[in-house]
């Protein structure tokens, strides 16, 4: 089929950020560190999508079974940045592909079933639907005040450890490692909204835009400096994205006088570095033994993307008889994502074209006892794939492990 030229939505996926598609020289390497080249039954042509856009052929087809293809097309990427970090040119796919998705968003067209996930954010601040009102409910019984401003940290849980009933052994895990080593944190509960990471992604830029700005605004009501987060996804965005938001003026508290920048600054821990000082400073000591064998898995928010490789491996094996395996070419920033990000972990995607699936089975053949992991969305992905695989492999999240390890 021929392509059909469309320039004005050319210069419109320009306009949304999609700039950088003139970088672009197709050398074809993004295409072979995509993690959709693991998965056989499906060719993801990722290295033409910057052409395209400059092309004016991208999400351009007036047949609608063709346009349908292209979206689905666009929504396949999981915003891991495998193929950031290998292009020559440092062209960033995933920020182009948002910028189509910015464009679809705008007329209503994703795949169907991330419509009631945005909806149900929209109406409830978080993607599970549940009362926010309830936001600190995984934390009653483990007496953890309210943040104030005396206190050194704020915990951001993430929404599904807040809610949802396997992920907040994560949040109520991490609790008590950080009361065990005497950290003076507290959190926020009903305060706080979901971070947004998700749906800026999936291309609705207006209410990440809502959410982010909620959050900053109660962040610096409380007076928080330092936050720590479980969820990378979490991480990234405090740490990138609301940066770049604090820098309009209306987000800056108060007036900037005299040159003076007043922007208030919060500085952003993810769990498995806070657990790794902790160890370092010997306010915590793993002492019971775990005698298996480990496999840890590489976020792409934690590893790739922010360079946090050692800290979660340090943790794992501060803990008594583990053996810490890696998986051949495909760890540290080789790691293949769980295809949970930028929506993934709401598209029921067949069981042939799980990526979680090809990584479990990595992690099984490498000889793993216990995949650990340090994100809400892998743990989830995996969990889902054990039980689809029918297969031996337990799956942990650092904080877990950690928690079991000390002393009561
Ligand atoms: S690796 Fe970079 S330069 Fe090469 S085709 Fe992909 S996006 Fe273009
Ligand atoms: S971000 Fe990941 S999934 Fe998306 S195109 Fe790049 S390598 Fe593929």
């Amino acid at each position: 089929m021929r392509a059909t030229l469309n320039y004005e939505i050319r210069d419109f996926i320009m306009e949304m950020g999609g700039k950088e598609a003139y970088k672009c020289f197709q050398c074809g390497k993004c295409m072979s560190t995509c993690p959709w080249a693991q998965i056989d039954t499906v060719t993801l042509p990722v290295y033409r999508m910057p052409q395209n856009v400059k092309l004016g052929i991208s999400v351009s087809s007036e047949d609608k079974n063709e346009l349908a293809r292209e979206v689905e097309e666009v929504f396949r990427c999981v915003g891991c940045e495998a193929c950031v970090s290998q292009c020559p040119k440092g062209v960033n796919i995933p920020n182009i592909l948002r910028a189509i998705r910015r464009i679809l968003g705008e007329y209503g067209s994703c795949p169907e079933v991330l419509k009631p996930v945005i909806s149900t954010l929209r109406a409830s601040g978080n993607p599970l639907g549940q009362p926010h009102e309830k936001r600190n409910e995984w934390a009653k019984d483990l007496e953890i005040s309210k943040f104030d401003n005396q206190m050194e940290f704020l915990y951001f849980p993430c929404c599904f450890p807040c809610y949802d009933t396997r992920t907040q052994k994560v949040a109520q895990s991490t609790a008590k490692v950080l009361k065990k080593a005497n950290v003076l944190f507290g959190i926020l509960g009903a305060e706080e909204w979901c971070c947004g990471e998700a749906v800026r992604k999936m291309g609705f830029e207006k209410l990440f835009t809502e959410l982010a700005t909620s959050n900053i605004i109660a962040f610096q009501s409380a007076g928080v400096r330092k936050i720590i987060t479980t969820s990378p996804h979490c991480y990234n965005t405090f740490k990138k994205e609301y940066t770049e938001l604090l820098k309009i003026p209306q987000y800056t508290g108060q007036q900037a006088g005299e040159g003076k920048d007043v922007r208030p600054r919060f500085e952003i821990y993810h769990t498995t570095q806070l657990f790794d000082m902790l160890i370092q400073e010997g306010k915590i000591i793993p002492q019971k033994q775990l005698n298996k064998k480990v496999v840890y898995h590489d976020a792409c928010n934690l590893g790739r993307i922010n360079g946090i490789y050692d800290e979660p491996r340090k943790i794992i094996t501060s803990i008594p008889g583990v053996e810490l395996i890696e998986v051949p070419n495909f760890s540290h920033e080789y790691s293949l994502c769980c295809g949970g990000g930028s929506g993934g972990l709401w598209i029921d995607w067949p069981k042939e074209e799980r990526m979680a699936n090809v990584r479990v089975k990595q992690a099984i053949d490498a000889g793993a006892e216990i995949l650990a992991v340090a994100c809400p969305y892998c743990l989830q992905m995996f969990e889902d794939s054990v039980k689809v695989m029918d297969i031996e492999l337990e799956v942990k999240d650092i904080s877990e492990l950690l928690a079991d390890a000390l002393s009561d």
